[in-house]
């Protein structure tokens, strides 16, 4: 199943011309994970013809307000455009009460079930072909970082092996590519002569906003793709330090300590109307590093 990822808001803390408010939605198959639900979200996100009523989940990461202005907005246009799916929100201690107390003062157009999950670390999904755990991020506020796993798929089932081996085409084939051990005549045969090794699912890691830390890291490991806060470049680091946020090369050392294979500088001050130095700054520690831009979209493969 292809996985890709959207950047719906790109920039951090007040949009400038260039970058709207933070928001990622990440498509598996028909499936839509949505990761902050900046001001402005909604349109990018039909612009981006995610599609209204598909299995969806949105996690936020904190009750800072470029992170979840977008969201009572969101919700309420959804059903306008037809949603009759339930829908789920994870996020901090304080999401629920910020959903119901909007809903409160202004009702919200919402035709759909809503379940709202306050989680704090460890797993908080657990579907058939994917995870999602969350780190506590560093920032001044209780904020969360979320890493996205798919399990391991079933290793490639080798047709010529079978045929070689003797093994007629129909249900015994399909039990070797369950992994199960088969009886052709009184001969055991092993699905490992045939299925080669578990295939790595895809893991993305959302992690803003933040200073470089060390759960982040060890919630990264591995990643085929980490999406980091880097608000700032090298000359405002202290700025970076003191609004609990990193700089570019601070995200390129978390990706190079996590072994991420790729990084994706993201929340970016509407300070840079031209941003590339963050990205020749993070590139010097970490070559596979990408700048992101409001639509743009890139697949991910393991
Ligand atoms: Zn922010
Ligand atoms: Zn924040």
């Amino acid at each position: 199943m292809s996985v890709s990822v959207t950047f719906l808001g790109t920039g951090g803390s007040v949009p400038s011309k260039f970058r709207n408010l933070p928001s990622v939605l990440l498509r598996r198959g028909p499936e839509l994970l949505l990761f902050d639900c900046g001001e402005g979200t909604q349109r990018q996100f039909l612009q981006a013809k995610a599609g209204t009523n598909r299995k969806m989940r949105i996690f936020i990461s904190h009750l800072h307000g470029d992170h979840v202005f977008g969201l009572p907005g969101l919700l309420h246009s959804l059903s306008f455009m037809g949603r009759t799916r339930e829908l789920e929100i994870i996020g901090p201690k304080g999401i629920a009460q910020f959903v119901t107390s909007v809903n409160r003062v202004v009702k919200l157009y919402s035709e759909f079930p809503i379940r709202i999950k306050e989680v704090g670390a460890g797993r908080v999904i657990n579907d058939e072909e994917y995870e999602v755990r969350v780190a506590p991020a560093k920032h001044g506020v209780p904020c969360l970082a979320f890493a996205f796993q798919e399990k391991p798929k079933p290793g490639r089932f080798d047709p010529a092996k079978a045929r070689k081996l003797g093994i007629p085409e129909g249900p015994l084939w399909k039990k070797l590519q369950m992994s199960e051990s088969i009886m052709v005549g009184r001969r055991l045969v092993s699905s490992r002569l045939v299925v080669g090794p578990p295939r790595p699912g895809v893991k993305i890691t959302y992690a803003v906003d933040t200073r470089p830390c060390e759960a982040v890291v060890r919630l990264a490991a591995g990643s085929d793709l980490l999406i980091h806060d880097s608000c700032f470049d090298d000359s405002a680091s202290l700025k970076a330090r003191e609004y609990g946020h990193s700089t570019a090369t601070e995200a390129a050392q978390v990706a190079k300590k996590s072994k991420s294979r790729k990084l994706a500088l993201f929340h970016i001050s509407a300070m840079y109307e031209d941003a590339t130095p963050l990205l020749a700054q993070a590139r010097k520690s970490f070559p596979t590093t990408i700048l992101t831009q409001d639509m743009a979209t890139v697949s991910v493969a393991p």
